[in-house]
Order: C-alpha cells, then sequence, then structure tokens
C-alpha cells in the first residue's frame, strides 16, 4: 500500500472524511488524496516522493511560488521574535497602508484571519451600516461557508433563497436573494421589485468556485449602479481575484470601485491572513469606533503579516503580472490545441494568473453553463495527468493557479502531459 493511501485510511478514522476541508478529498473524481509533504517553487512532492508541477498553488495563495526565500526569511524573522501578542504591532500597520496603496478603494481596512471571516464580517458591516436585512448573491459564487452565504436560489426571483447546507436555518437564508450570474436583466429586476431591502449585493468580480468564469464588464457596471442609485452596498469578493488577476485586482483590472472589498490567499502568502477594507464612512461603523461588533484573537498575527508583506513587496516587482499573465495564457492555449489535435471538445480560458479548463466546446457564462461540462472526461483528464506528475484541482468547478515561478518550460512539459492525456481520452 503507498503511504498516500496508508495515511487517508488512518485519517480517515480521526478526521471526518480524512480532511479538513472537503475538496481535498477527491470526492468528485474519486482515488486516493495526496498527502503533500514538502513544496518548493512551481512543484509539490507527496508523502511517497512523487513529483507534481502544481497548479492549485493552495488554492490561491502561492502566487509567487511555494517556500520562495524572500517570504521564508520573513516568516523567520518574525518568528524568532514571538509568534502571536493580541496587541497591536508595526507590521499590521505596514500592510494595512500597502493594502489601501494597491488596492485604492480601501480608504480602510481591517486583518482577519480567513476569507470566510472577511465576507461574514462584511455582510454584518453593511448591514449594520444600511440598517437592512437583505443580502444578494449569485449562483455558483462562493464567499466561504458563514450561515447566509451558504444558500442557493429558490425557484422564482421573489422566492427566498435555501439552505445549500444541513444546519443553516431557513430564516438565515430566507435573507438571502440568490441571482444568475452576469444576467442583468434579472438584476434589474430585482432592484426594481425589492432595491431599498438591499443591505448588500456580494460578488466574485471574477468567479473562480465554477471553474472560472469572469463577470462581463456590463454586469459588474450595471452592479455599482443598481446598488449605488439604491443605497445598497457593492461587496467585491476578491478572495481570489485579488492580487491574483492584476496588482490593484479585479476592481482595477475592469475599473470598478465597490464600497467593500473582501480579500484573503494572496495576502497572507500562504500563512492564515484575510482582510476586509472599503470606504472610511463604512468601515468606521465597526466596533472599537461604531456598533457593529468584529474582533478575533490572531486577527493580524505576526507571522502571517510577514509573510504577507514579502508577498506583496514580490508581486510589486517591475513586470510581474505580464509575465505572469504571459505564462498563464501560454498555459491554457497550450491546452487548447492539444485538445483540439485530439478532436476532445475543449474549452480554455484565463485572467491574469487564474485559469478555467472546461470540458465543452464554450467558455462558460454562468453556473448552468459550468453544469453542462463532461465531468466524466474531466476525471480522466485529471487522472492522467495525475499519473504523469501534473497536479490540477481535483474538480471541475474550480480555477487553477500559475505562479512565477512557472516558468516556460514547465508549462510545456505540462502541455506535452496533456497532448497524452487528450489523445487517450478521444
Ligand atoms: N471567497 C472566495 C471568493 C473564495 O474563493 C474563498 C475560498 O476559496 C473564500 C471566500 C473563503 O475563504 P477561506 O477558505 O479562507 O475561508
Amino acid at each position: 500500500m503507498s503511504r498516500n493511501q496508508a495515511l487517508f485510511e488512518r485519517a480517515c478514522k480521526t478526521i471526518p472524511g480524512g480532511v479538513n476541508s472537503p475538496v481535498r478529498a477527491f470526492g468528485s473524481v474519486g482515488g486516493t488524496p495526496r498527502f503533500i509533504a514538502r513544496a518548493q517553487g512551481a512543484h509539490i512532492w507527496d508523502a511517497d516522493g512523487q513529483r507534481y508541477i502544481d497548479y492549485i498553488g493552495s488554492w490561491g495563495p502561492m502566487i509567487v511560488g511555494h517556500a520562495h526565500p524572500d517570504v521564508l526569511q520573513a516568516v523567520q524573522a518574525a518568528m524568532a521574535d514571538g509568534f502571536s501578542f493580541g496587541a497591536p504591532t508595526e507590521g499590521e500597520v505596514l500592510i494595512a497602508e500597502e493594502i489601501a496603496k494597491l488596492v485604492p478603494s480601501i480608504e480602510q481596512v481591517r486583518l482577519v484571519s480567513s476569507g470566510t471571516e472577511a465576507t461574514m464580517s462584511a455582510l454584518r458591516l453593511a448591514r449594520g451600516f444600511t440598517g437592512r436585512d437583505r443580502i444578494v448573491k449569485f449562483e455558483g459564487c462562493y464567499h466561504g461557508h458563514a450561515d447566509s452565504l451558504l444558500v442557493k436560489a429558490g425557484s422564482g426571483l421573489l422566492t427566498f433563497g435555501n439552505p445549500t447546507s444541513a444546519g443553516v436555518p431557513a430564516d438565515v437564508a430566507h435573507h438571502t436573494t440568490v441571482l444568475a450570474y452576469n444576467d442583468v436583466a434579472q438584476l434589474e429586476e430585482a432592484f426594481a421589485s425589492f432595491g431599498d431591502e438591499i443591505a448588500a449585493v456580494i460578488v466574485e468580480p471574477v468567479a473562480g468556485n465554477m471553474n472560472l468564469v469572469p463577470g462581463t464588464p456590463v454586469f459588474l457596471q450595471a452592479l455599482r449602479e443598481l446598488t449605488a442609485r439604491h443605497g445598497a452596498v457593492l461587496i467585491f469578493d476578491e478572495v481570489m481575484s485579488g492580487f491574483r488577476v492584476a496588482l490593484g485586482g479585479a476592481q482595477a483590472r475592469y475599473g470598478i470601485t465597490p464600497d467593500l472589498t473582501c480579500l484573503g490567499k494572496v495576502i497572507g502568502g500562504g500563512m492564515p491572513a484575510a482582510a476586509f477594507g472599503g470606504r472610511a464612512d463604512i468601515m468606521q461603523r465597526i466596533s472599537p469606533l461604531g456598533p457593529v461588533y468584529q474582533a478575533g484573537t490572531l486577527s493580524g498575527n505576526p507571522l502571517a503579516v510577514a509573510a504577507g508583506l514579502a508577498t506583496l513587496r514580490l508581486i510589486q516587482t517591475d513586470g510581474f503580472y505580464e509575465r505572469l499573465g504571459t505564462a498563464t495564457t501560454r498555459l491554457v492555449e497550450g491546452l487548447a490545441a492539444a485538445a483540439r489535435e485530439a478532436g476532445v471538445p475543449f474549452a480554455s480560458a484565463s485572467v491574469g494568473g487564474m485559469f478555467g479548463i472546461y470540458f465543452s466546446d464554450q467558455a462558460p457564462a454562468c453556473f448552468a453553463d459550468v453544469q453542462h461540462s463532461d465531468t466524466a472526461r474531466f476525471n480522466a483528464f485529471f487522472h492522467a495527468m495525475l499519473d504523469a506528475g501534473v497536479y490540477f484541482a481535483p474538480s471541475a468547478y474550480e480555477a487553477g493557479f500559475v505562479s512565477s515561478a512557472h516558468d516556460d518550460a514547465l508549462i510545456d512539459e505540462t502541455i506535452a502531459h496533456a497532448r497524452s492525456a487528450f489523445a487517450a481520452l478521444a
């Protein structure tokens, strides 16, 4: 038995499903999850010593590659001074200033430890600020696992949302309205029907949790105009797209200014850090200044802040995003060409350092499109690539990530393996 299998069997005895976050379990693709022993640059090694080119990057944070020497050194230096104080530090000031500089819509920012905390806190703040309860989200967007966000669409626009998880009270889900992503007509209809009840609209401006589905400029612009007209708070959940699709995130790429922004992943450089921030008049409603409560024992943890600051410095080096975008385009175009040669229906897309691969004729525009892709083919492709030493996300509903450590040679090696995998699928 392989060491991966042995560890998985042991893990299943004491950890539900053997994993600490569901997608790690290979539930939709089948097979044994790889237990990762170490990582360096664009590679990870599993417990059996097998090396993989990694296109997950811890689901987004590792934009400068794994164990980058500058990040390692920053964390080691911070660690030598102690791990956590429960009191303010200079590092928190530095990272807040850095975030506000890079994302100008963020006038004030608060650090938390996970993306879930960021979105949950931003929603509470929006509700406290507007005095309204209803929130709007979009089908296929994931914003972490807070109760009011684990909700799917009811059967019609004016019906209430339904919980997508056991344990979420219907009373909570009732305050969430779920609309179709990129559907401007439906959005307008919702605002016409109950716009003045809406506290906040939360959206992934580039969605990465239903595979990759970029928001259309017209949809994002409509969101901005309608929320402003109706006094609702526009929250961009850039936990994934922040510092990933451009230095200033999706809002810089599309030229849209949200009221609040949620960040995570890259700002922790692989350590637990996230943030929410935005307009100062809204942010000042948070305790201790205002009546909206929000707190965290490990918020602004010195090690996480050190990793985040080092990462934020690295991504500001000249040409970083041009190189990242070029590498990601090279990957997705190479994969599409290899699929075409083999006659396999396939589409791909990328935005900055984020990409999507779809086993369907064209790239999807919403969740319903993603559901029509050929998951059996995706699963076979995933396993063929894994066997060849390439680690893609183990689900047809997840985006992929390229880092600055993925050079042309690694990308071409990936495409060569994909050529064989597609040939076997044809
Ligand atoms: N928002 C988005 C867009 C995400 O992609 C995620 C996680 O993948 C979250 C929020 C939740 O972040 P976390 O897993 O750190 O709680």
